[in-house]
């Protein structure tokens, strides 16, 4: 593994190499931004930009999975709510050698699990998603799998915004600590300070559109 692309940084570094790489796809903006909420935030992130490298992708999901064995747990398969979860789901699961699934609403707005993919009971499962903020989603999916009588062993993301209140009840692995901050207009200090307000994805751009209509709000905003 020492020369492979996959090798595991130590975790100062492993911490500093993933926030270049995601500044460098733009995946992670700081600046003053207005959400689809209509909220004010001097965060943006959208990891789809990272996670469309999968020379990014691999490592660093490579360096969950090496949290995962460090924890000695042994997951029989990887669940992700699409989408966010759905490509680093794939990747970690393919990290581990263990199937990869993913979960997805329905017409109601119910996390379910869809397309014949089948837990059985007692399969210990390891939840992925790109960035875990409130934890509402990763509880969504929790839910389902302990439904089919599984045992959910933890949530592995990449990116941790819950500040440390995602509310779970299972252990969380991430990669890398986001503070984000989100005001309301009227009482936004950049606005107060002058700073001009941008959309996500307004900025020039090889291709403009891409931001706006996959996920204007950025995760969890
Ligand atoms: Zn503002």
């Amino acid at each position: 593994m020492t020369n492979s692309p996959e090798t595991i940084l130590s975790t100062t570094l492993e911490t500093d190499l993933l926030t270049q790489q995601l500044r460098r796809e733009d995946a992670l903006l700081r600046g003053h931004f207005r959400l689809s909420s209509g909220l004010h935030s001097d965060t943006y992130v959208q990891c789809a930009r990272f996670l469309r490298r999968p020379e990014l992708a691999a490592p660093a999901a490579a360096a969950l999975a090496a949290q995962i064995r460090a924890a000695g747990l042994a997951p029989d398969a990887v669940v992700g709510p699409a989408m966010g979860g759905v490509v680093i789901g794939y990747e970690l699961a393919r990290q581990l050698g263990i199937p990869g699934l993913f979960t997805e609403r329905d017409a109601e707005g119910l996390m379910t699990l869809r397309r014949g993919f089948t837990i059985a009971p007692g399969e210990k499962i390891i939840i992925a998603d790109d960035v875990v903020t409130t934890g509402k989603s990763t509880l969504e999916v929790a839910a389902v799998l302990r439904a089919l009588g599984a045992e959910v062993l933890a949530v592995a993301s990449l990116i941790d915004r819950t500040g440390g209140a995602g509310g779970l009840d299972f252990p969380h692995f991430a990669l890398l600590p986001v503070a984000a901050a989100t005001f309301a207009p009227e009482s936004c200090p950049l606005c107060a300070a002058g700073v001009p307000v941008v959309k996500p994805g307004s900025r020039p751009h090889p291709n403009p559109s891409l931001l706006d209509s996959q996920n204007p709000a950025g995760e969890g905003l």
